[in-house]
């Protein structure tokens, strides 16, 4: 008996570390010409893509997705290793206790959450929302006056870390809440806010995957849900409710792709905790941050056709990146998120407008490109990152208390020439 007990720990041991090992991660860029990549999506699931340069859209692959493309015969026009390594743009000055440098992870956001709730009792509101696969909290803080009762003002929903990559779109939302809740006596337009909406804010969607690229591998990007095989991860993006799996480009069902929408809608927890969350609180307008590109992209993600409220979305944008530029003078593209070449389904902001009615955004965080550092942002990012979005996520916040359409876009000249909307031809 005890003898048995011996060689079964023996063999969980074993296959726990043949497991580990037989985990491979992606590790290789490569470059195909767009049209090539077309032809490839007839008869493949789509690969990982990271940016595209001129005509080529250049995609990370394991060893298993290149050996798919060679065989494939279309022409690899460009290729070289993924930068592996953890710390990669962090700085010695770290704040933060973990590896991740001044970058929160899980315990830092929920501490700091918590901590905030504590200090001003009457206008932040910690709620855990529901838990992730590995059974970390999934946690919003709820910030207004009044915190503790339901009042009859707009809900605006502000969220983070879709893509466990993404460190820096867990600063900004979570950078807010400390704002608004530190800045409510001293800055009338963040009384004005607070007064006046529901604010939600939810740093983290994807608390495990977000550990395991801080821990493991730092260009992970789905979630931790296991599917057999050795294989990991749904991505949380491509598992919401509306129009999921409405064709193979914009997810995949493939459950080794790196956009695998999951076997059903809301299958992962991180998702359903939020389609319970929000259907019982439900926007009228949302923030979904994520890096990097410097773009502003509004519904739809799956297909071409202009939503009902594109001409309010598209001006609202405009007014955003005209904010951004106002205070870095850095560059944020906008236009529908279909537009962008981020062709997609099940994601989180088209389910927002197409289900829930609200106006909803995705924000792509700085850089613009791979080679300024891509995923890899630097710990002095933050800080820019933030300052050119707090006027964003006031004025949007402003925009639905006020209830009106005017819009006080100021068309300055070198806004003009810089800021333009994304080119519609565009698109594969
Ligand atoms: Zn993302």
């Amino acid at each position: 008996m005890r003898r048995n007990t011996i060689i079964l720990s023996f063999l969980i041991l074993y296959f726990t570390a043949l497991n580990i090992m037989s985990q491979e991660f992606p590790d290789t860029v490569i470059g195909i010409n767009r049209s090539d990549y077309r032809v490839y999506l007839k008869t493949h699931a789509p690969l990982d893509r990271l940016y595209c340069q001129g005509e080529d859209f250049y995609f990370l692959v394991d060893r298993n997705e290149l050996r798919q493309v060679e065989e494939s015969g279309i022409e690899i026009r460009d290729r070289y290793l993924a930068p592996q390594e953890n710390l990669v743009g962090l700085e010695i000055s770290s704040s933060q206790g973990d590896i991740n440098g001044a970058y929160h992870n899980y315990n830092e956001t929920r501490s700091l959450l918590k901590e905030l709730e504590t200090r001003f009792p009457g206008m932040a509101q910690e709620i855990t929302i529901g838990y992730s696969i590995e059974g970390r909290e999934l946690n919003v803080i709820k910030i207004s006056d009044n915190v503790q009762s339901n009042e009859s003002e707009p809900n605006i929903f502000i969220v983070g870390c879709h893509h466990a990559r993404e460190w820096i779109s867990v600063e900004i939302p979570l950078l807010f809440a400390k704002y608004l809740l530190e800045n409510y006596s001293l800055d009338p337009q963040v009384r004005r806010a607070v007064d006046g909406a529901q604010i939600y804010i939810m740093p983290i969607q994807n608390p495990d995957g977000l550990e395991f690229s801080i821990h493991t591998y730092r260009l992970w990007r789905k979630n931790r849900r296991y599917n057999g095989g050795f294989i990991w991860g749904v991505d949380t993006n491509r598992n919401y409710g509306y129009m999921w799996g409405y064709d193979d480009n914009g997810s995949s069902p493939a459950p080794d792709s790196e956009v695998y929408r999951g076997t059903a809608p809301f299958s992962e927890p991180e998702t359903q905790a939020l389609q319970q969350f929000l259907t019982a609180n439900p926007p009228v307008g949302s923030l979904s941050f994520h890096s990097y590109g410097q773009d502003i992209l509004y519904p739809w993600g799956y297909t071409f056709t202009p939503a009902s409220d594109a001409a309010r979305m598209y001006a609202i944008a405009r007014e955003i990146a005209y904010r951004i530029f106002l205070v870095s003078g850095r560059v944020y593209t906008y236009g529908s998120m279909i537009t962008s070449l981020y062709l997609s389904n099940g994601d989180f902001t088209d389910w927002v407008y197409g289900t829930l009615g609200g106006l909803a955004f995705t924000i792509e965080l700085p850089p613009e490109y791979m080679h300024e550092g891509g995923f890899f942002t630097s710990e002095q990012m933050i800080a820019s990152a933030f300052a050119e979005n707090l006027p964003v996520l006031l004025y949007f916040t402003n925009y639905f208390i006020t209830g009106s359409d005017e819009i006080g876009f100021d068309d300055q000249e070198p806004f003009r020439e810089k800021v333009s909307p994304l080119r519609t031809s565009q698109s594969f």
